[in-house]
């Protein structure tokens, strides 16, 4: 078992005369045992991060120790890491038994037997056990992604690396083998870091998300943390879906507005905005009341734009009617409700479920407050 770090760790990619900096800097400490999800957009320098550390990619600066030791310099075979692909990257001319033995066979003097007794634990944990004689040509997608972590998990490696490993699968499949790898992730106790571009797929599988952009490391929390606390307004955009609803507006003296729009600020929350003129209004669709009475603050009429029925809830898109352009809120209610296209609504933004960025930064200013419950699940009290 291992504790990974990435200190400052930098990756800069020469293109011509250009240079690309595709990691920037990045540090983070995951303990023994942790899944790691790193999360982002295309380009944001997730699978080259993962790269450096398996060896497969040259580090320009920083370092990346494993268990006190740097590995920097030391070669991908003799990392002790095992790493799983999204293209899963067996030999077709190989059985599945084959595929999972090869690397075993290859790296160490294990004994024949020793070697055929771990493919057969592996397999049986996988459930590809009645599969062992086959060739990856006569395996489906999902079996030949089972073969690909049942052989990294054959080699008992200090650190599992998994690059996008579900992608390729139908969404029942993905879900399915969640469930299982972190199953399996949990049984095992490895070190874990797993690359997605799926919000989903970080929330619910990690036991912490490091979320980066343009290579920079935007924030590295629980996934609840990242949800309920983000740091800017990138990780607030980047995880929930729908995403958050963000309304550019002006700070006056702790009333935040914009044409047609009022919305003043509890003198507690005014005084963290205090001195940032433009800033951003944040609201996630799920804290949205979509009502009909425009009695009390934080109310505003709107006329509902599109429903999409979700079967258990409903996603409402709405317009405000005093804005002129068609900046939409989106709003999540309950999928039994009847709501339709055209209707007059008033949509409620509570004060208590808001964010608030700094226009130019992104930077956030005031995060929701949570009640006693919710801050205990975020902390994981
Ligand atoms: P995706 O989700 O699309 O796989 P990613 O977050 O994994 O993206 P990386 O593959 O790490 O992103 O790439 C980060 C940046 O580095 C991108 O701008 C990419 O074009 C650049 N890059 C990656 N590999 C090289 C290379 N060998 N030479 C030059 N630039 C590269």
């Amino acid at each position: 078992m291992a504790q990974l770090e990435l200190d400052d760790l930098t990756k800069v990619f020469q293109d011509g005369k250009d240079e690309i900096v595709a990691v920037d800097g990045v540090s983070i400490d995951i303990p023994d045992g942790e899944f790691l999800v790193v999360v982002g957009p295309s380009g944001c320098g997730k699978s080259t991060t993962l790269r450096m550390v398996a060896g497969l990619e040259t580090v320009t600066s920083g370092q990346i120790r494993l268990d006190d030791h740097v590995i920097n310099d030391v070669k991908p075979q003799d990392r002790d890491i095992a790493m799983v692909f999204q293209s899963y990257a067996l030999y077709p001319h190989m059985t599945v038994h084959d595929n999972m033995a090869f690397g075993l066979e290859e790296s160490t003097d294990m004994p024949d037997s020793e070697i055929a007794e771990r493919v057969e634990e592996a397999a049986t944990m996988m459930g590809i056990d009645n599969l062992l004689d086959r060739k990856p040509g006569e395996l489906s997608g999902g079996q030949q992604q089972r073969v690909a972590l049942g052989r990294a998990i054959v080699r008992d490696p200090e650190v599992f690396l998994m690059d996008e490993p579900l992608s390729n699968l139908d969404a029942k499949l993905r879900s399915q083998m969640r469930t299982e790898l972190q199953r399996i992730q949990e049984d095992l106790g490895v070190t874990t870091m797993y690359v997605t571009h799926d919000q989903t797929e970080a929330m619910t599988m990690g036991d912490r998300i490091a979320i980066l952009d343009g290579g920079v490391l935007q924030q590295v929390a629980t996934p609840l943390e990242c949800y309920h606390e983000p740091n800017n307004q990138f990780v607030a955009g980047f995880i929930g879906e729908p995403s958050m609803n963000f309304l550019d507006v002006d700070n006056e003296n702790g009333t935040l507005v914009r044409e047609g729009f009022e919305y003043p600020l509890a003198p507690e929350i005014a005084d963290r905005v205090a001195g940032r003129d433009e800033v951003v209004l944040g609201i996630r669709p799920g804290a949205v009341e979509v009502e009909h009475t425009s009695a009390g603050d934080h109310r505003f009429d709107a006329t509902v734009d599109v429903v999409e029925p979700m079967g258990d809830e409903n996603t409402v898109y709405l317009l405000f009617d005093a804005w002129s352009d068609d900046n939409a809120l989106v709003a999540t209610v309950s999928g039994m409700r009847q709501i339709e296209s055209g209707e007059s609504v008033v949509a409620h933004i509570p004060e208590d479920a808001i964010h608030i960025f700094d226009g130019e930064t992104g930077e956030a200013l005031h995060n929701r407050t949570l009640v006693d419950e919710e801050v205990a699940d975020v902390t994981g009290d």
